[in-house]
């Protein structure tokens, strides 16, 4: 019983996790299913280091200080089951499961239910920032049984990544909150990356940018305050990237069919259930489903034309412009995820604090950007704000803004260029601006068809109406 925390699977993730916690100054024990993982990790990754080897399960579990702090690194799904069948006879009371892969929030709460009604501990933790994060500083999002939180907080805090206002953890919530707030993380990671690829496809197919002004433009856009971010960051660096064999930049030779592992249509699913809109995160998960459908997009491509409408502008405008709606819709896109946070919270008894949720995504993660220490700051002030688009910052900037994000969803329109994203943000907007939508008329046709009656705007009551009949 000489180290203090265990790491099970060993992944890319979990070797990297497991040597964040060793060189943070707590000695570390491994298992793998498979013996040659951990044989490899031991012989090119961990020697030297106070790192514990072992080759099953049980002499694992004995390496390890009580209470027992076990993190499963393992392909999310039935593994995480597998894994937790094979611990539960070894553990004793008070020891400590912690999931830190990608599971569905569902499986967690189910997890945590049944776990912590046979007296074990169990935390449900997402884990952002992807493989150097996991080395150099998560942003890790803890969730389930809150008294064994207690045990880890000196460790988490440690291995996490670092800002200015303390380290990216935080102690989320019950069942499945923690890995509930990664999914939504996860939605609002589409987001981003759709915006930031109608940018590049207006910036390059509109205004005619090669890649090295295409990088100058990302990388002045990452000093602003409004877009300096991981994402933005990565896509300056993207367009330097010369392919050696063609000389050509390689972004242009890769193919446009975007994968996803699942989080963008969780982050959906859930969101039709609870009756959020999220307009800007469906439109990112579409045009993922779009972009896979290479071969019929190409033949199409030889049918349907659109109009050409030869670019006239200034060209730093345009850039400009651009830049404008893709805040604007950025702030549209983290309202609606912000939005769907706070019905959660309230529909699975999360209890979550949004200025929290906001500074641990401010450093590790995929999405962390200057810009959410805005949205932090959004939710001290009014932790019952209904919507960020309300914060008086981002209800300002988009006023300041709206004219340069109109005419650029309209250039695209004429032009023929989908931004899906940009004109999901803007629509949000304008119906969540509006006293007065068109939905009376569907009231009607509701009612006409399905007698569903409808309320009035004038007089109090449940209403039908024989529309047929026009007496
Ligand atoms: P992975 O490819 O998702 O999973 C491979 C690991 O799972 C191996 O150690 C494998 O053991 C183990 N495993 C699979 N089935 C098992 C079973 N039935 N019993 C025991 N072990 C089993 O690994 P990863 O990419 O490191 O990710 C780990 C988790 O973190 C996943 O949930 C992933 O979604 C999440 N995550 C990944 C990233 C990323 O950037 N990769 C970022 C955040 C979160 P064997 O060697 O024996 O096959």
């Amino acid at each position: 019983m000489t180290q203090s925390f265990g790491v099970i699977g060993l992944a890319v993730m979990g070797e990297n996790l497991a040597l964040n916690v060793e060189r943070n100054g707590f000695p570390v024990a491994v298992y793998n299913r498979s013996r040659e993982k951990t044989d490899a990790f031991m012989e090119h990754r961990a020697g030297g280091k106070n790192v514990k080897a072992a080759y099953t399960i049980k002499e694992f579990v004995a390496s390890l200080e009580r209470p027992r702090k076990i993190l499963i690194m393992v392909k999310a799904g039935a593994p995480v089951d597998a894994v937790i069948e094979q611990l539960k006879p070894l553990l004793d009371e008070g020891d400590i499961m912690i999931d830190g892969g990608n599971s569905l929030f569902t499986d967690t709460a189910r997890r945590a239910h049944d776990l912590e009604a046979a007296k074990f501990t169990f935390i449900g933790m997402g884990v952002s920032g992807g493989e150097e994060g996991a080395l150099n500083g998560p942003s890790l999002m803890p969730g389930g049984t809150q008294s064994a939180y207690e045990y880890l907080e000196p460790i988490l805090t440690k291995i996490a990544a670092q800002v200015e206002d303390g380290a990216c953890v935080t102690y989320i919530g019950p069942g499945g909150a923690g890995h509930y707030v990664k999914m939504v993380h996860n939605g609002i990671e589409y987001g981003d990356m759709e915006l930031i690829a109608e940018a590049y496809d207006l910036l390059k197919n509109v205004a005619g940018l090669d890649h090295n002004e295409l990088h100058d433009v990302f990388a002045e856009w990452n000093t602003t305050p409004e877009l300096d971010s991981y994402l933005i960051e990565i896509t300056a660096d993207i367009f330097k990237k010369i392919d050696g064999d063609t000389g050509m930049p390689l972004v242009e030779l890769i193919l446009d069919a975007a994968g996803q592992k699942g989080t963008g249509r969780w982050t959906v699913t859930d969101a039709l259930e609870q009756g959020v809109p999220i307009p800007t995160i469906i439109a990112a998960v579409n045009a993922r489903i779009m972009s896979s459908y290479k071969t019929e997009r190409m033949d199409a491509s030889q049918q349907l034309s659109a109009p050409s409408v030869p670019f006239m502008g200034d060209k730093k405008e345009f850039i400009n412009r651009v830049r404008d709606a893709l805040y604007c819709s950025k702030i549209c896109s983290y309202a609606q995820g912000m939005a769907l946070l706070s019905k959660a919270s309230k529909t699975y008894g999360f209890g979550l604090d949004l200025s929290e949720c906001a500074r641990i995504w401010k450093g590790g993660c995929i999405i962390k950007a200057r810009f959410l220490g805005k949205i932090q700051t959004a939710f001290i002030e009014n932790p019952d704000l209904p919507n960020l688009l309300l914060a008086p910052e981002f209800k300002q900037t988009i006023l300041d803004r709206q004219s340069a994000w109109r005419e650029i969803v309209a250039y695209a329109a004429k032009s023929g260029i989908a931004v899906p994203a940009f004109s999901a943000s803007l629509d949000y907007f304008d119906s969540y601006r509006r006293d007065r939508l068109p939905l009376n008329l569907t009231q009607a046709q509701r009612d006409y068809f399905g007698a569903h009656t409808y309320l009035r705007t004038d007089k109090d009551g449940v209403f039908h109406t024989e529309w047929t009949d026009l007496n």
